[in-house]
């Protein structure tokens, strides 16, 4: 199969990529290279001639409909997105731009392929999307996000994601276009950019910084390791039926300070600090506004229909993860130099 992958040079897109490449799918990696983006991300899948790169803003049409007729895709993942809600409130007009207009951008371009195409029986339109878009939810851990949970965004990253989501089933009913969607809880795992919690919380606690939590820490977030995602969407554009989304989550729920007090105790395994433990760099900070209480999936649907399961543990993942950061300084530290993002309280919703 030929992939058209976009934000390829991402954290998702690049797990995406590797993941696809290394089981034998040619893929076309199609990136503007933003602040977000790293190409390090996909060093290795770019040595495949399996691998090809187009430099393209998805804001750009004429760029996409030149990308769709030179690479002639068989399925389209489509997970470029800005991504960072602490960034959505600053500057909500990118989030517009690119996650909203860019997926028009997709839709029509893909449209317009599939139909010179002859409406090729396999092609699918991949939406990739996030558990925000249905707002937040009570404590009780019996209630969690299914497919038909109604959408209830409140950040404007999480609505411009609603709105694209609604493009995309739209463009499903009213053309007939193949498409399939998923919606997923908080990502973690290698390669995960230093503005993001995980993240920021590793890096400052090696460099003896507070560890930024907002508010009291007790907003509960449902954790699913990068690799497993990939995974899944793959499994989801190969096998999902047309018109039908699928929630995808670890059935991970832990409150951000649970998460930070976890990540202190690997530190403090790992690299111990010649006194006290990493856990006394925590720092609790005035929350994020409309910030949302709790997240929860249920992935019933994605486990029964196609067989998903996670590989791993919410535990082993984190480890994997501190060991990660612990052996590629010369990945993040110049990209935690760029944009100040360091500098960021990043705690992603
Ligand atoms: P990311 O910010 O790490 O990467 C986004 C990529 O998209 C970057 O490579 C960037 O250069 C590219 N991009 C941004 N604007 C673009 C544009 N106008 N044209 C072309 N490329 C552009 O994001 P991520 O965390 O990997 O998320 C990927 C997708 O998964 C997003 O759609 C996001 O909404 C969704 N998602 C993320 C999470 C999570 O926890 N990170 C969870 C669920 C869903």
């Amino acid at each position: 199969m030929k992939i058209l992958v976009t934000g390829g040079a991402g954290f998702i897109g690049s797990s995406v990529v590797r993941l696809a490449v290394a089981r034998g799918h040619a893929v076309v990696n199609l990136d503007a290279l933003t602040y977000a983006a790293c190409l390090d991300n996909v060093a290795e899948a770019a040595r495949s001639p399996l691998y090809a790169f187009e430099h393209v803003d998805i804001r750009d049409r004429v760029a996409l409909n030149r990308a769709f007729a030179v690479h002639k895709p068989d399925l389209v993942m489509h997970l470029a997105a800005e991504s960072h809600v602490d960034r959505s409130i600053d500057t909500p007009g990118d989030f517009v731009e690119t996650n909203i207009t860019g997926t028009y951008n997709m839709l029509e371009a893909a449209r317009a392929y599939w139909i010179r195409a002859g409406k090729p029986a396999g092609f699918r339109f991949h939406h990739i999307s996030t558990d925000e878009v249905f707002g937040s939810l009570p404590a009780d851990p019996s209630v969690k996000f299914s497919e038909e949970s109604s959408y209830d965004p409140r950040s404007p990253y999480s609505a411009s994601k609603a709105a694209s989501d609604h493009l995309v089933r739209a463009w499903a009913e009213t053309y007939g276009l193949p498409v399939v969607l998923t919606n997923c809880s908080n990502n973690y795992g290698p390669y995960h950019f230093p503005e993001k919690l995980i993240p920021v919380v590793i890096l400052n606690a090696l460099a003896g910084k507070p560890l930024p939590i907002y508010g009291d820490g007790s907003n509960i977030r449902d954790w699913l390791y990068v690799e497993d995602h990939a995974d899944a969407l793959l499994l989801v554009v190969e096998q999902g039926v047309p018109g039908r989304s699928y929630n995808i989550g670890g059935e991970n729920e832990r409150t951000n300070l649970e998460l930070v007090k976890t990540l202190c105790a690997i530190l403090d395994e790992k690299r111990p600090k010649e006194s006290g433990s990493y856990a006394d760099q925590i720092t609790f900070v005035t929350d994020r506004p409309g910030h949302d209480a709790r997240y929860a999936i249920d992935p019933t649907r994605i486990r029964r229909e196609l067989g998903w399961t996670p590989s791993v543990t919410v535990e082993e993942g984190l480890a994997k993860t501190v060991q990660w950061y612990l052996d590629n300084e010369a990945w993040w530290r110049p990209l935690q130099a760029r944009n100040g993002v360091g500098e960021r309280l990043g705690v992603k919703a």
